[in-house]
């Protein structure tokens, strides 16, 4: 299994941000990964690092990445896919076998393990519509469990709140037409890159959106467009985004996260909820 030393969590974030790992271990497949878990049950999971706040002073231990463990394979209308498969690797092999039901995610930089853990969506889409059943590692139990119900939520799940880990999940899409659905698929990045700030390293949106409003519009209303804490900026072409502009360090977000969230709550009395995970 491939294991790096004091390796900087900085290089496997979208934000890139984040001090060494002092153990980061790349299990291959899922024997390894639960070999791993079993072995570490503390350590922290890290998918694709985009929706993640790493510290700076990184993670004295182990940090299980699963970014090696990405099998996936299809029969018929399901694909069943370990935990860190990317989701663009996912929506371009549903759109060659012609399945569609993932168009959304061909733009979200996560993996399949952090997608299903947040319900990631985007233009309609979520998670939620096509996963069928997951396969989890009890780090309490020791125990493999498949679940049907999942309780997802917006950005919500079960998951989110637990201490299982995502092994693998199987979903169930629909037959397309190829061309229609790479269409779409392009259609979705094209709005990404008009609207979102991809130019600067950033976790996504910084918050949940609050139920009747959108965080970015109230985040704008409150005048903190271009707010920035050291290297942290709130984006000034998408105001949802808090960017790096370089060099930013952890606390810089946290702290341009609260003054953002005090902002929103003092004007319009909108309590606004992290998205990004902070470790
Ligand atoms: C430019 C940009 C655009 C984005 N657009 C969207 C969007 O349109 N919609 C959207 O929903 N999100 C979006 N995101 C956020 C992010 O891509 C998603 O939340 C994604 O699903 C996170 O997956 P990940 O693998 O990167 O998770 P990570 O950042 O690696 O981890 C996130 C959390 O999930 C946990 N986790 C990771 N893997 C597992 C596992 N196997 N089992 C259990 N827990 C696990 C981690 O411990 C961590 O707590 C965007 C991010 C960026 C940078």
């Amino acid at each position: 299994m491939l294991i790096k030393y004091n390796e900087p969590l900085s290089a496997y974030t979208t934000f890139r941000i984040g001090g060494a790992a002092r153990t980061l271990l790349f299990p291959e497949n899922r024997a390894e990964l639960i070999d791993v878990l079993r072995a570490y049950p503390q350590a922290p999971v890290l998918g694709k690092g985009s929706n993640v706040l790493a510290p700076d002073v990184g993670i004295p231990g182990e940090v299980v990445c699963t970014l090696l463990c990405c099998g996936i394979a299809r029969d018929c209308e399901t694909l069943t896919a370990d935990c860190g498969a990317a989701l663009a690797a996912l929506a371009n092999f549903a759109a060659e076998s012609g399945l569609s039901g993932l168009e959304f995610a061909a733009g979200i930089p996560g993996s399949l393990g952090g997608a299903i853990r947040m319900n990631a969506g985007a233009y309609g889409g979520e998670m939620s519509q096509v996963v069928t059943s997951v396969e989890v590692y009890g780090r309490s139990t020791g125990a493999v469990v498949r679940y049907a119900d999942s309780d997802f939520g917006y950005r919500h799940s079960r998951y989110a709140a637990s201490d299982e880990v995502i092994l693998s999940a199987v979903l169930t899409l629909k037959p397309g037409n190829p061309g229609e659905i790479r269409q779409k698929q392009k259609e979705y990045n094209l709005r990404r890159r008009e609207k979102q700030p991809l130019e600067y390293p950033s976790a996504g949106s910084s918050f949940k959106r609050p139920q009747g409003y959108y965080a970015a519009e109230l985040i704008d209303k409150a005048g903190c467009k271009g707010m920035q804490v050291g290297g942290a900026q709130v984006s000034e072409k998408h105001a949802g985004f808090i960017v790096n502009l370089g060099g930013a360090a952890s606390s810089d977000v946290e702290a341009l996260m609260k003054l953002v969230a005090e902002q929103v709550r003092g004007q319009f009395g909108v309590e606004l909820e992290p998205e990004v995970v902070s470790w």
